[in-house]
């Protein structure tokens, strides 16, 4: 086996899981991180029980869970009226078909459980400020050049670098991501400042016309993650700009009483535009390789894309730690990815447009499919999906 480290482009939620599924599997790795530190914004993320499974299983899992709010419930509301249209347990019949369970977690905790974990394992190295530039390709190896002008070898190198990702282009070559014409707003709201209806142990989406707001409990339950999104044509880029309260609540004028009181709670609002393209056939040029957000960028809307990285990680490193030859690792594994994530890209698209964002008689369609959905077959469409790597055999 090639003594060399692989290089992981990117400390974010991928990269960061990656690293810690090759060292599970006797691998070192390099992670190069042009941020000055491994660090997330102030948000929620809500992970499914394929990603929790998979944390379990690279060893990331119990400093994971320490930090995760095992919510009770998922449920979608009407954002117009407030009725309630269908709600999941998450314990019960749920936790009986995926044993991991289902939680949300602060950004910020999930990159540190992360970090932690790999800052106890003598195979992974960290680079903070080192932004990843360029990479040329020997017959035996890569080697990186960071802006900072050092020069990294590895075996192979993985671009880990999320929706913009730049080493994209110099292995799909395939132009920007795809602006969907939403932005998205975050806060994160103290308890009393929650109306009373919103103060709950589950994770809330009030699903409205061209709109849609989500909250649920964060941190201990000391404060509660607020996440709204607009169909407003939006085509800039945007990554976290403060944006005045007044402004963003115009933008959901058509919200009813109930999820307005939630709205109007929240304050500090912050915005991002969102992104993601087609399912792409190329990942992998020579011994570089895309993974997570730069390999298939989605729409939030199946609360997917990280947990589709964590589990990019764990396949990665089991086809490296098989295959003699990293290229053959590689196609290997894009190969093995490919469908799958294309899939929940796709998932993430339709849940915009028919259950999300319909407004008039297709939300009319909308709640009847929802409310006629009962457990049994909800949790029989959810098993694909839930299921580590959709291994449902
Ligand atoms: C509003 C919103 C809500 C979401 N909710 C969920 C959810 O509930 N569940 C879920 O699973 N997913 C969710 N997602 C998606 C999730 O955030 C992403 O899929 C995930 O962060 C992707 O991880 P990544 O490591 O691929 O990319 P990133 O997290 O973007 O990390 C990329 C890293 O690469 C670094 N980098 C960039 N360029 C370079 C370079 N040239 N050299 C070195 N480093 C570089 C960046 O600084 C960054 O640290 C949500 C997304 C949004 C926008």
């Amino acid at each position: 086996m090639n003594g060399l480290p692989v290089l992981i482009a990117g400390g974010g939620i991928g990269g960061l899981a990656a690293a810690v599924s090759l060292a599970r599997n006797g691998i070192r790795s390099v992670v190069l991180e042009r941020n000055p530190g491994f660090q997330e914004i102030g948000a929620g993320i809500q992970l499914g029980p394929n990603a929790l499974a998979v944390l379990d299983r690279i060893g990331a899992g119990a400093r994971v869970r320490e930090r995760l709010i095992p919510v009770g419930y998922l449920e979608i509301r009407d954002a117009l009226e407030g009725r309630r249209l269908i709600r999941l347990d998450l314990q019960g019949a749920f936790r009986r078909r995926f044993s991991a369970g289902y939680g949300v977690i602060h950004r910020g905790d999930l990159l540190t459980a992360l970090y932690e974990t790999c800052k106890a394992s003598e195979l992974i190295a960290l680079a903070s400020a080192a932004e990843v530039t360029g990479w040329d390709e020997r017959p035996d190896r890569v080697e990186a050049r960071t802006a900072d002008g050092r020069r990294w070898e590895g075996r192979c190198v993985i671009a880990a670098d999320g929706l913009h990702s730049w080493l994209r282009q110099g292995i799909a070559g395939d132009g920007d991501p795809i602006p969907s014409g939403h932005a998205t707003f975050r806060c994160l709201v103290p308890p009393e400042r929650m109306p009373e209806h919103c103060r709950v142990d589950g994770a809330v989406l009030w699903a409205g016309p061209d709109c849609h707001l989500v909250h649920y409990p964060l941190k201990d339950r000391k404060v509660y993650n607020a996440v709204i999104t607009v169909n407003d044509g939006s085509t800039d880029v945007a990554r976290g700009e403060t944006v005045p309260d007044a402004q963003v609540r115009r933008l959901f004028d058509s919200v009813g009483d109930q999820a307005r009181a939630f709205l109007n709670a929240g304050t500090g609002w912050r915005r991002w535009t969102l992104r993601d393209r087609e399912p792409a056939d190329t990942w992998v040029k020579g011994r570089a390789a895309l993974l997570g957000d730069a390999a298939h960028p989605m729409l939030q809307y199946a609360a997917q894309g990280a947990c589709m990285a964590i589990e990019d990680a764990a396949v990665l490193a089991d086809r490296l730690a098989e295959h003699e030859d990293p290229q053959a690792a590689l196609d290997v594994y894009a190969t093995e990815r490919q469908g799958r994530t294309a899939r929940v890209q796709r998932l993430s698209r339709w849940m915009a447009t028919e259950v999300y964002h319909p407004g008039g008689p297709p939300a009319k369609r909308r709640d009847a499919m929802l409310l006629g959905l009962d457990e049994e077959r909800l949790l029989h469409h959810l098993t694909w999906l839930y299921t580590p790597f959709g291994a449902t055999a």
